[in-house]
């Protein structure tokens, strides 16, 4: 199994015909999430090759426009849709709020069950069957969060050959042992999942920082990420211009990567000013070689590192 990640706005501030502002569609095993919702996030969906029916939880990191401000005429048209599903939003503070307040104004009447978390502490705060999503609390002008999906560990592959020359017979005590059950066999010896499974497997982690100033709290999220978008509103160099505004650079998404022992690195969120995405891209290569940038409908997949 394999994560896809769909970029459906890549740009800071506004949204331009060929940059959108910030969302972020995560594809998982049938499932998906979207993370931030900015304006016109609805019409980017259509756009891609990702179905808003499929849309388990949306995660929002801030309360400024241009990572929220799509999230009511999207939750209208899946009303439209007849979803009947619940949709599980989760955001900073201030969340039911705004809800109350659009529902209050007759703006949002979601035709269907919408369960609204807001973020108080760091830690888990989406629960899958073999998966979690958790937050950690970034610095930026207001109240933001990163969020990061993290994929339990699985039990490590059967080894056939070792359980012949157990003599364990093959059949349903063979799947009882890859799910970490022990068995008893005819002869009465007692058979361990790890006398037959190799060392467990780590899950995929995806981690998603945006907007933030470089903070260790950043760091801890994209801690061994498989991948970890990251903002990048201005290019390396323009440090003390980003910081100022709560932002950070292509280099200082670079180091936070470098630091958290991250394997590759998206970065997003690139100001409308800088439509040139080599310079952005290549001042982040220099400190961390397996930099990428997004693009509107870019794709990126993520392979399990089996043993
Ligand atoms: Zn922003
Ligand atoms: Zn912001």
């Amino acid at each position: 199994m394999s994560i896809q990640l769909v970029f459906l706005g890549t740009g800071s501030g506004k949204p331009m015909p060929q940059r959108n502002v910030s969302s972020m569609g995560l594809f998982r095993d049938g499932e998906l999430f979207l993370f931030d919702c900015g304006e016109a996030t609805q019409i980017q969906l259509t756009r891609s090759n990702l179905r808003p029916g499929a849309i388990e939880g949306i995660f929002l990191t801030h309360f400024h426009g241009d990572h929220v401000n799509g999230l009511p005429g999207l939750i209208g048209s899946l009303t439209l849709n007849r979803r009947s599903r619940p949709l599980t939003i989760t955001g900073p503070r201030g969340l039911r709020k705004w809800f109350k307040c659009l529902h209050d104004l007759h703006i949002l009447r979601p035709g269907f069950p919408v369960k609204l978390e807001e973020v108080r502490e760091p830690g888990p705060v989406f629960e899958g069957e073999d998966y979690h999503i958790e937050t950690q609390p970034l610095e930026h002008r207001v109240d933001t969060w990163g969020y990061a999906l993290v994929e339990d560990e699985r039990p490590g592959r059967f080894d056939v050959g070792r359980a012949l020359e157990l003599n364990i017979p093959s059949g349903p005590l063979y799947g009882r042992l890859q799910r970490g059950e022990s068995v008893t066999l005819d002869d009465g010896r007692q058979i361990e999942p790890e006398d037959v499974l190799g060392a467990s497997r780590p899950g995929l982690k995806i981690a998603y920082c945006t907007d933030t100033v470089p903070c260790p709290s950043a760091t801890l999220l994209a801690r061994d990420a498989d991948l970890l978008v990251h903002e990048a509103t201005y290019p390396a160099g323009d440090e003390k211009l980003a910081h100022q505004r709560g932002h950070s650079t292509a280099g200082d998404a670079a180091r936070c990567a470098k630091e958290a022992g991250a394997r590759r690195l998206v970065l997003t969120h690139i100001s409308q000013k800088h439509m040139n995405l080599d310079e952005i891209v290549s001042g982040a290569r220099e400190i961390f070689a397996e930099t990428e940038v997004a693009r509107d409908f870019a794709t990126f997949t993520v392979e399990r590192r089996d043993r």
